[in-house]
């Protein structure tokens, strides 16, 4: 069914292939994110099939604002993502393969996850994902491939509200339930991220960690379950619930830990985080540069370009999103044009028209 539901995205959306010549690193919607940490973000696809209520990338098939998906091309991924790690100069990276869609639907996965075990450096291969797309099959594949640990998104293991919480009338938390232990069994640790909507998933959940305390997720330094605090985003779906201060939220967790006997909580130095060195930021805020609009960005109103010259180097080349009234696409598309940097924070470049 989920199939369909993707089918659905690209009837509605254009579906942009990224190509061999598109810079890796400058927005959110592909490629590689590099936070200053040792663990890198691995961006494969903004696809995603389901429609959750509080999706903070307003992902899927309800998505209100995106007018554009993206699918990277795995081997242009692999050799940015290989040249950052040489750059980072570390041994213990994690790649962290998320963005703003669902990896698991990514064509070019189990080749993804196998590239990125070969590169040196990499010692930890990690993902995001909703688990509901694979077979157990294709599960085993990952596992073959090198998948370290699944970072498992879920909100409630009650079917109906489920279904409700993700948007999708075929999204099944039984057979989700049995990928886990399936997963446990091939070796891949899983950790449980449920996004605490207050009123809405409360027992839901507690119920979570009771069930990813059984099965026997979280291994090693990990707790089982990392619950994230809602925060509605600006350009995401919007949930009406209270929202928790951060105060109340961390008591909350406190309470838990305290109630269930289980940790809740895990310091940076446990999740083996750890400073290493980021990539150089090309272009300061407040710079003109000429950039070539090569198609649309992710939002509507949004533009993806290259900022010229390229120099054939992740440490140097960057896609930028440029703001512009969407009714300029065939003016804009394959066009050059100047470009002021109004934001760049982790190399996320942002411009507007000159
Ligand atoms: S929260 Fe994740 S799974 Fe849900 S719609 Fe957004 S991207 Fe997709």
């Amino acid at each position: 069914m989920w199939k369909r539901s993707i089918d659905e995205v690209k009837r509605i959306r254009k579906v942009i292939r990224v190509d061999r010549d598109t810079p890796q690193v400058g927005t959110l919607a592909f490629g590689i994110v590099d936070r200053g940490t040792n663990v890198i973000e691995v961006r494969p696809t903004t696809l995603c099939p389901l429609s959750c209520i509080y999706c903070s990338v307003n992902a899927g098939p309800k998505s209100t604002n995106r007018w554009a998906e993206f699918i990277d091309d795995p081997e242009t991924l692999l050799a940015a993502l290989e040249e950052v790690v040489r750059f980072k100069g570390t041994m213990d990276i994690e790649a962290h393969i998320d963005g703003m869609g669902e990896p698991g639907v990514y064509p070019y996965l189990v080749n993804l996850i196998r590239g990125i075990k070969a590169i040196n450096g990499i010692s930890t291969v990690s993902m995001q994902t909703r688990l509901y797309m694979f077979s157990e099959d294709e599960l085993k594949e990952l596992a073959q491939a090198g998948l370290d640990r699944i970072n498992l998104s879920i909100d409630s293991l009650n079917p109906e509200l489920a279904r409700k919480v993700s948007g999708a009338s075929w999204y099944d938390v039984d057979h989700i339930k049995e990928l886990v232990s399936l997963a446990l069994e091939l070796g891949i640790n899983v950790v449980a991220s449920p996004v605490w909507l207050p009123g809405i998933n409360d027992n839901d959940i507690v119920e979570i960690i009771r069930w990813a305390t059984n099965v026997g997720l979280g291994k090693g330094e990990l707790p089982p379950v990392l619950i994230q605090k809602y925060i509605p985003h600006k350009r995401g779906r919007k949930v009406k619930v209270r929202i928790m201060t951060w105060q109340e939220f961390w008591e909350k967790i406190k309470n838990l830990e305290r109630e269930l006997g289980v940790k809740l909580t895990a310091t940076n130095e446990k999740l083996n985080i750890h400073k290493a060195p980021q990539l150089p930021k090309p272009y300061p805020i407040g710079d003109e540069v000429k950039v070539k609009i090569i198609s649309r960005g992710i939002i509507r109103g949004e533009f993806l370009g290259i900022i010229l010259p390229i120099k054939d180097s992740v440490i140097h080349d960057r896609v930028i999103t440029v703001i512009a009234n969407p009714h300029m696409e065939s003016i804009l598309i394959e066009n050059q044009v100047k470009v002021k940097i109004i934001e760049n924070s982790d190399n996320i470049y942002i411009g507007k028209l000159i």
